[in-house]
C-alpha cells in the first residue's frame, strides 16, 4: 500500500532507530520494531496486513500518552524516531483522492538529546560527549540539550577516564572506527555510556567550523575565544548530531565554554567512587556526599551544586569569589532566609527556554518564565538592599534585573494558570486580544443559546428529559428517551425534529437551528484558535529575543540558590570557610566527615573531630601521614574526611572543620585495598593493584593520596611488602601529601628512615578485655589491630573467637622469641587440626572447671543463679591459670 511504501522509505533513512509512525491519534511501530517495542514496553504485539505473504507484527501507543514511552526506551537503551503527520487527511486529499498524509521524522530522541522535563531528573544535567581525535591530540565536547551548556578540553589521552567519569554523560559520539582501539570500548563500558558511531566527516574540524557560526549566527568564533583544532572537532561533532536528532530546528546553545588545563582539580574514576561524591558505593545518590550537602531548592541550583562538586577549582582566586558568596548569607542571615522563601517558587527556566527554541514549548513554559523572572527581580531588589555584596552576588544582581518589560508583557497576555498544551487552548489572558474576546464570546454565547433552545423545546413538546447533545458524527443533536421518540416524530413537532438515530434507550434528531449554530460554535473556536495560536508564536518570539538576558538570570538564580542552600548548611552544622592557597599547605582543625557525622547524629550519637597537618615547603617531599589503628577504630572515615574537606573547599564551599588551611590540590586518589570488581571481571587484587599502579605513575607534587589498606588483597608477606615499596616510592618520588592506613603495623619501623613519614594512630582504650573506640586521631603507632575484639563485637562463635585468640598469642609469643611467625605456627599449631576449641596445653588442668560445669543442670538456673555460676567458674578460672 502506498503508506506501507512511505514506511519503508522512513524506515531506511533511520535503520538504527525504532520508528513512531503516527497514524491518527496513535505511533505505531512495525516489523522488527514492534517486536522489540512490545517486549519493552510490555504491550500487545499485533499485526495488521501482510508483506509478502507474511503477517506484518505492530504495536502502538496512544500519541497523548507517548512520552512515558519513550522514556521506558530510552531508558532500555533504544533511539526513537518520531515520524508524524505534518498535514491533515483534508489536506492531503485535496492532492488527490488516492493521496497518503504527508509524514517527517521531526526528532530523533536518543539519551543525551531529551528535553522533555517528564524524560529528565530535574536534579542533573543530562549530557551529550563527543570524543574527537585529530592525530593523536584528543579533545572531548559536551553538551546538556535541555540547558543549552556547552564546553570542550583537549585532554592528554591517559586523563580521559576522569573526565567522563565527572561528565557521567547518557550518550558519547566517536568517530567510526574509533572502536578498533579496544581500551575505549572498556572505559565506556566500565562507566556504563551509551556510544554512537558518526562518520568522518561530522568531526571534521573545517565543516564543524562552519556548523558553530550557523549555529550561534556569527562570522566568526573568535568571539568566543581561541579553540585548538580538535576542540572545534568535537563541539562540530556536536552540533552536527544536534542538528541530525532536532531535524536542524536549531537548539538554543549558550556560548561554548573552554576548560583550561590544570584549571580543575583531577579526580579519576575509582576515586569518585571509593569517596562517594555523587553516588553512594551501592550505586544510589542516597549516602553520597552531594546528597549529604545538598539544600538547594531549584533543579538549576542542584545542577550547579553538582558541577562544582565534580569539578573543583584549582584558582585560588576564583574559589576565594565563591566562598565570599556564601560568606554574605552566613553573615546575614536574614537575607539568605528572605531570598530562599522566593526560590521556592522558582521553577525551571533553562529547560523551558530550550523547548521554546526547539518548538516544543508549550504555555506552561511561558508562565515558568513569567514566574521565574518575578523571582529574579525579587531577589535582585533584596540583594541590593545588601552594603557590602561579594563580587560574585554583584553580577548576578546585574543579571536578575531588567526583565520588567517582559514580565509585563507575559503577565497581561498569559492567563495565571496556562494548560500545559498550547492546543489545550484558554492561555491567553481575557482582554489582551479583542478579536479573541469576540471569538470566545460567540463561542460562549452560542453555548447559552443552546441552552435556551433546549428549554424551548422541552417545554413546547412537554418532555423534561430532552437533552442537547453533541459528537463528532452528529454534531449538536436534540436526545430523547425512547418512549418520547414518538411525540417528536409526529404533528406539529414532525417539521423541526429530522430523525437521525435510534439507539437502545434514546432517540436523536437534528434541526436546522442547531446546524446552523453549530457552524457559528464551529467557526468562533477555531478563530479563538488560530488567534491563541498567533499570540502563543508572539510571545515566544518576545522571549527568545532576550534569551541571552533570560540564561543570564537562571545562571544568576542558580548562583543565588548554592550559596544560599550552601550557607544554610554552613550555619546548621557549625561549617567554616576555608582558606585556600597557592602553596602546599594542608592543615584541619577538628575536621569532620560530613556524611558519617550525619549518619552518627541521626542515631544520636557524636563524631569525634580530628586534625591533620600534611603541611609542606615547595619542593621537600610532603608529610605522609602512616596510620595505624585498630579496626573499626576511624581510620577509613579520617582518610575520606580530609580528602572531601579538600575538594569542598576547593569547589567553593565550606568544609566540616574549625579551621582549614589548604594550599591547591591539583589531584585527588584514592584507593581502598581488596575492592572487588568481579563485574569487570578482575580480581580483587589485580584491581588493587591496577589503581596502586596509576596512582604512582601520576600523583604529583600538589596531589592529595589517601590510601586506605593496601596490599591487603594478597598473602600477609606479599602484601607488606608491596605496602612497603609504595610508601617509599610515595616518600621519594611523589613527594605529595598523603594519608598511608595500614594494618602492618611493621610499616611504622620505616618511619625512623623516611624524615616525612609521620606515624599516626586511631586511639582506643581497653578495658576488661573489651575494645572502647575512641576514634582519636594521635601520633604514634598502634602495637595490635584489636581483630579478635572486633570479630568478637560482630557475634561471630565463642568457639571461634577463642580459638583466635590462642593462635594469636602463639603467633605474637613466636615472634617474640625471634621466630617467624609461621614457624611458631607450624612447631605448636598444626593449623587445620583446629576445628574444635581445643585447650592448647595440658588438658588436664582444667578438670577443676570441668567438674564444676558437669555438675550444672542449665535448665534449673535462674537468671541470679546463672549470675553466680559466672563468678565462681571466673574465681576457679584464674586459680587454675595461677
Ligand atoms: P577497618 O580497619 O575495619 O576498615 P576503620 O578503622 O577504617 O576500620 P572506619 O570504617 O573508618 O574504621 O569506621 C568505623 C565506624 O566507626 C564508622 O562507621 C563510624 O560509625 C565510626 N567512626 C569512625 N570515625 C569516627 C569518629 N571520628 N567519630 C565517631 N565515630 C566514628
Amino acid at each position: 500500500t502506498p503508506s506501507m511504501a512511505q514506511f519503508f522509505e522512513i524506515k531506511e533513512a533511520h535503520p538504527d532507530c525504532l520508528l513512531f509512525f503516527q497514524m491518527g491519534d496513535f505511533y505505531e511501530l512495525f516489523f522488527d520494531d514492534a517486536v522489540a517495542a512490545a517486549a519493552a514496553l510490555d504491550i500487545a504485539l499485533t499485526k495488521r496486513g501482510k508483506h509478502h505473504g507474511e503477517d506484518i507484527a505492530m504495536c502502538g501507543v496512544p500519541l497523548h500518552a507517548a512520552t512515558g514511552y519513550l522514556l521506558t526506551l530510552i531508558r532500555k537503551g533504544f533511539r526513537v524516531a518520531i515520524c508524524d503527520q505534518v498535514e491533515s487527511p483534508a489536506e492531503a486529499k485535496k492532492r488527490g483522492s488516492k493521496s497518503v498524509v504527508r509524514r517527517e521524522v521531526v526528532r530523533v530522541v536518543t539519551p543525551g538529546t531529551l528535553t522533555e522535563d517528564s524524560l529528565l531528573d530535574a536534579r542533573q544535567h543530562n549530557y551529550l560527549a563527543s570524543l574527537a581525535d585529530i592525530r593523536g591530540r584528543f579533545a572531548v565536547g559536551w553538551v546538556d540539550l535541555s540547558t543549552g551548556d556547552i564546553g570542550t578540553a583537549e585532554i592528554e589521552r591517559p586523563r580521559l577516564g576522569a573526565l567522563l567519569a565527572r561528565l557521567a554523560p547518557r550518550e558519547v559520539l566517536v568517530q567510526e572506527g574509533a572502536f578498533e582501539d579496544g581500551l575505549l570500548s572498556t572505559l565506556l563500558d566500565d562507566l556504563g555510556i551509551a556510544a554512537t558511531e558518526l562518520g568522518a566527516a561530522s568531526f571534521d574540524s573545517a565543516a564543524s567550523a562552519r556548523r558553530l557560526e550557523t549555529l550561534y549566527g556569527v562570522d566568526s568564533l573568535d568571539g568566543f575565544g581561541t579553540f585548538e583544532r580538535v576542540e572545534i572537532s568535537a563541539l562540530g561533532a556536536l552540533a552536527d548530531y544536534l542538528m541530525l536528532t532536532q531535524k536542524g530546528k536549531l537548539p538554543l546553545l549558550k556560548p561554548p565554554v573552554r576548560e583550561r588545563a590544570g584549571g580543575i582539580m583531577l579526580i579519576d574514576a575509582a576515586t569518585r567512587r571509593n569517596l562517594e561524591l555523587t553516588h553512594a558505593l551501592s550505586g544510589g545518590r542516597e549516602g553520597a556526599l552531594l546528597a549529604a550537602i545538598d539544600r538547594t531548592l531549584t533543579g538549576a541550583g542542584a545542577r550547579l551544586l553538582e558541577q562544582r562538586l565534580v569539578a573543583p577549582l584549582t584558582d585560588p582566586a576564583e574559589i576565594a569569589r565563591r566562598h565570599d558568596a556564601v560568606a554574605t548569607f552566613v553573615e546575614d542571615r536574614t537575607l539568605g532566609d528572605a531570598i530562599r522563601d522566593v526560590l521556592r517558587s522558582v521553577p525551571e527556566i533553562e529547560r523551558a527556554m530550550t523547548r521554546l527554541s526547539l518548538e516544543r514549548a508549550g504555555p506552561r513554559d511561558l508562565a515558568a518564565l513569567r514566574a521565574g523572572l518575578r523571582g529574579a527581580e525579587a531577589i535582585a531588589t533584596s540583594l541590593r538592599t545588601e552594603t557590602d555584596l561579594a563580587p560574585l552576588l554583584g553580577d548576578a544582581a546585574e543579571a536578575l534585573t531588567g526583565h520588567d518589560p517582559l514580565i509585563d508583557l507575559l503577565s497581561r497576555a498569559l492567563s495565571e494558570d496556562p494548560p500545559l498544551m498550547a492546543r489545550d487552548g484558554g492561555f491567553v489572558a481575557d482582554g489582551w486580544r479583542e478579536d479573541l474576546d469576540a471569538a470566545r464570546q460567540m463561542r460562549d454565547e452560542s453555548r447559552k443559546v443552546i441552552e435556551g433552545i433546549r428549554e424551548t423545546h422541552a417545554r413546547e413538546t412537554g418532555i423534561a428529559a430532552l437533552k442537547i447533545r453533541t459528537n463528532n458524527v452528529l454534531g449538536y443533536f436534540v436526545e430523547v428517551p425512547a418512549q418520547h421518540a414518538q411525540t417528536l416524530m409526529s404533528p406539529p413537532h414532525g417539521e423541526t425534529f429530522i430523525h437521525r438515530q435510534t439507539l437502545a434507550n434514546a432517540v436523536r434528531f437534528t434541526t436546522v437551528r442547531l446546524s446552523e449554530l453549530e457552524q457559528e460554535i464551529l467557526s468562533a473556536g477555531a478563530r479563538a484558535h488560530e488567534i491563541e495560536t498567533a499570540v502563543f508564536a508572539e510571545l515566544s518570539e518576545a522571549c527568545l529575543a532576550v534569551r541571552d538576558r533570560i540564561l543570564g538570570a537562571a545562571r544568576a538564580l542558580a548562583e543565588v540558590d548554592v550559596a544560599t542552600a550552601h550557607a544554610r548548611l554552613a550555619i546548621e552544622n557549625r561549617w567554616t570557610r576555608p582558606v585556600v592557597r597557592a602553596n602546599r599547605n594542608f592543615r584541619i582543625v577538628a575536621g569532620r566527615h560530613p556524611v558519617v557525622e550525619q549518619a552518627l547524629v541521626r542515631d544520636g550519637a557524636a563524631f569525634v573531630a580530628n586534625d591533620c597537618d600534611l603541611g609542606a615547603d615547595a619542593t621537600g617531599p610532603a608529610p605522609l601521614w602512616l596510620l595505624t589503628g585498630p579496626n573499626m577504630a576511624g581510620k577509613s572515615t579520617f582518610l575520606r574526611q580530609n580528602a572531601l574537606i579538600a575538594i569542598l573547599a576547593q569547589a567553593g564551599l565550606f568544609v566540616p572543620a574549625a579551621e582549614a588551611e589548604i594550599g591547591i590540590v591539583d589531584q585527588v586518589f584514592s584507593r581502598v585495598g581488596a575492592a572487588d570488581d568481579l563485574a569487570r571481571g578482575r580480581s580483587t587484587f589485580m584491581v588493587e593493584m591496577v589503581e596502586t599502579a596509576a596512582i604512582l605513575n601520576q600523583a604529583g607534587p600538589n596531589a592529595l593520596v589517601i590510601l586506605d589498606e593496601i596490599g591487603r588483597g594478597t598473602a600477609t608477606w606479599d602484601g607488606l611488602s608491596i605496602a612497603w615499596a609504595t610508601v617509599e616510592y610515595l616518600h621519594e618520588q611523589n613527594r605529595c601529601r598523603g594519608l598511608f592506613a595500614t594494618h602492618y603495623h611493621e610499616l611504622t619501623a620505616l618511619c625512623e628512615r623516611l624524615d616525612a613519614l609521620h606515624p599516626a594512630t586511631v586511639a582506643v582504650r581497653e578495658w576488661e578485655g573489651e575494645v572502647i573506640f575512641l576514634h582519636e586521631v594521635r601520633a604514634g603507632a598502634a602495637d595490635r589491630s584489636y581483630g579478635v575484639q572486633v570479630a568478637k563485637l560482630a557475634g561471630l562463635p565463642e568457639a571461634v573467637i577463642a580459638r583466635a585468640r590462642a593462635v594469636l598469642e602463639q603467633l605474637e609469643g613466636g615472634a617474640r622469641q625471634g621466630q617467624g611467625a609461621a614457624a611458631a605456627l607450624e612447631a605448636d599449631l598444626p593449623l587445620f587440626s583446629a576445628h574444635v576449641p581445643q585447650p592448647l596445653q595440658r588438658p588436664a588442668e582444667a578438670s577443676a572447671l570441668d567438674a564444676r560445669m558437669r555438675e550444672v543442670l542449665p535448665d534449673t538456673l535462674s537468671p541470679r543463679d546463672a549470675l553466680d555460676l559466672v563468678y565462681e567458674l571466673r574465681a576457679l578460672v584464674d586459680k587454675d591459670g595461677g
